[in-house]
């Protein structure tokens, strides 16, 4: 039984491991395959990246506190952030980069930076 090239179907000759026909196919297959896994990076980037510009605005005029609705407003993500702990309390801390944001029982967000 034969190999085949994953990409063009063709008949590989050689070694019965090889995949692909040649460096254009398996270039091919590769970029293929890893252009939906590069869109996704860039689009949680994108998202994280406004998030962290939302935070440095309000941080460096001097808003260290600020409403869940405000940022709400500002289209500030909450379901994107680059980590989270929660302590011994059950507060739990989210992170944006250099800045850390956390919520208390009235709605608001108390914003800190490292
Ligand atoms: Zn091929």
């Amino acid at each position: 039984m034969g190999t085949y090239c994953l990409e063009c179907g063709a008949a590989i000759l050689g070694r019965c491991d090889k995949k692909f026909c040649c460096d254009m196919c398996r270039n091919i297959y590769h970029n293929r395959l890893y252009r939906e896994e590069r869109r996704q990076i860039t689009h949680i980037n994108k998202r994280l990246a406004a998030n962290r510009r939302i935070l440095e605005n309000l941080y460096s005029a001097g808003v260290k506190k600020v409403s869940r609705n405000l940022l709400e407003d500002v289209k500030f993500d909450f379901d994107c952030y680059t980590s989270s702990s929660t302590n011994h309390l059950g507060k739990t801390t989210y992170r944006c980069y250099e800045f850390k944001y956390s919520s208390d029982s009235h709605k608001n967000v108390k914003i800190e930076k490292d």
